[in-house]
């Protein structure tokens, strides 16, 4: 079996370069042609040793994921989705803005966290994705963008685990894949412009704090155990308080940082003053989470499964200004990608459906992007 060089950090490359005889500069060498010039043939990397190349046509790959479609938006925002085998999809959006490329990345193949608010949620869980499955959506991205922009810079600024998935439940992948993306031979991203979005594996977010010290985003969507039982199971198992705590221990490990609060806008559901009021005293009671905490407040994106409706703006608008009284930096997230279903909370609509789609490899179009004008002040963890 040949191994999928996407799988690799550029450790775990080395030790690969050392079994086939080479050393590990040539490691180096292959890692920066794969994630910085985005070559998938051996035969493109015109500095390896022939007998290298040789080598590695019989022993490797690099297995990019077969694309099932591709939509651009009217406000340039990019959905693709992406064949992982067995029937399972997932999707990677592409969010451009003013300041930044954001892309939001898969790190499962449905989820089993079952939040109420939720489409991929209600999907149910499929698999894990390898770590070479996650780097995979960063590498098409990119490479892909930079071609059809005629770009030799960097197009992706920033990536959030956002996408299908509970990112720390499948620790080990991810982990391995932050480490090339912050890798300066691969992507050479800065840990603050990496957002792992988590709805509050607690155990795990002590181990990334110790492991890999990202930018942390938490689901919370409740400011009461009760409430948050209801949105966000997992709760059931670690609440409210102990995610709190370790939301301080992570921010003991990555100093100077904020974590940042997700909190989707349900109608009648969570969004009165006295919510606003509640997650206030929430944060609050602990003087370094409270100075060093933000709040996201995202438009509910509504499916017919869930039950629930989106906010009115006038009332998020309320809610923002109880947070922002209180001295709390809040944002409300700009929608994006309306019109073709690339919202938060929407993906993995298509896969439902992925028996009826005919699998193709869309024809790349050219991609235009165009500046869009943010609503909210940007912050880490807000797309
Ligand atoms: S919000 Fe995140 S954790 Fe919750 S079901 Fe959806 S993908 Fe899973």
């Amino acid at each position: 079996m040949t191994a999928n060089l996407l799988d690799f950090d550029l450790d775990g490359l080395a030790v690969f370069c050392e079994r086939l005889g080479e050393k590990r500069f040539r490691a180096t060498q292959l890692f920066r042609w794969i994630h910085q010039k985005g070559a998938s043939q051996f035969d493109e990397m015109s500095d390896l040793a022939k007998s290298l190349r040789e080598k590695l046509k019989t022993s490797a790959q690099i297995q990019p994921l077969g694309i099932i479609t591709q939509h651009i938006s009217s406000d340039g925002t990019i959905k693709w989705l992406f064949d992982v085998g067995g029937g399972d999809a997932v999707e990677a959006v592409f969010i451009p803005e003013d300041d930044r490329g954001t892309l939001c990345i898969s790190s499962q193949a449905g989820c089993a966290v079952g939040c109420r608010f939720c489409s991929t949620g209600h999907q149910g869980f499929s698999r894990n994705l390898t770590a070479g499955e996650i780097i995979a959506q960063l590498w098409f991205a990119e490479h892909f963008l930079r071609k059809h922009l005629n770009s030799s810079e960097r197009v992706i600024s920033n990536v959030v685990m956002m996408g299908m998935g509970e990112p720390l439940q499948n620790y080990a992948a991810l982990v391995q894949a932050l480490r090339v993306m912050l890798d300066d031979h691969a992507y050479g991203l800065s840990r603050r412009r990496v957002t792992v979005s988590t709805s509050g594996v607690v155990p795990m977010m002590d181990r990334l704090g110790q492991d890999c010290q990202v930018a942390l985003a938490v689901s919370l969507h409740a400011p009461n155990d009760a409430l948050r039982d209801n949105l966000v199971p997992l709760n059931r198992k670690y609440p409210i308080a102990e995610l709190l705590d370790a939301c301080k221990r992570y921010l003991a490990f990555a100093p100077r940082d904020f974590i940042t609060f997700e909190y989707c806008m349900l109608d009648g559901v969570n969004d009165t003053a006295q919510h606003a009021a509640e997650l206030v005293k929430l944060v609050r009671q602990d003087p370094t989470l409270g100075a060093w905490c933000k709040f996201n407040l995202i438009p509910f994106n509504p499916f017919p499964a869930s039950g629930l409706t989106r906010s009115a703006q006038p009332v998020v608008l309320a809610f923002a200004k109880i947070l922002s009284d209180a001295g709390i930096v809040t944002t409300i997230r700009k929608t994006r990608g309306d019109d073709i279903d690339a919202a938060c909370g929407q993906l993995a609509g298509d896969v439902k459906d992925r028996t009826a789609v005919q699998k193709r490899i869309s024809k790349q179009r050219t991609v235009m992007l165009k500046p869009v004008a943010e609503i909210a002040p940007s912050g880490r963890g807000g797309l």
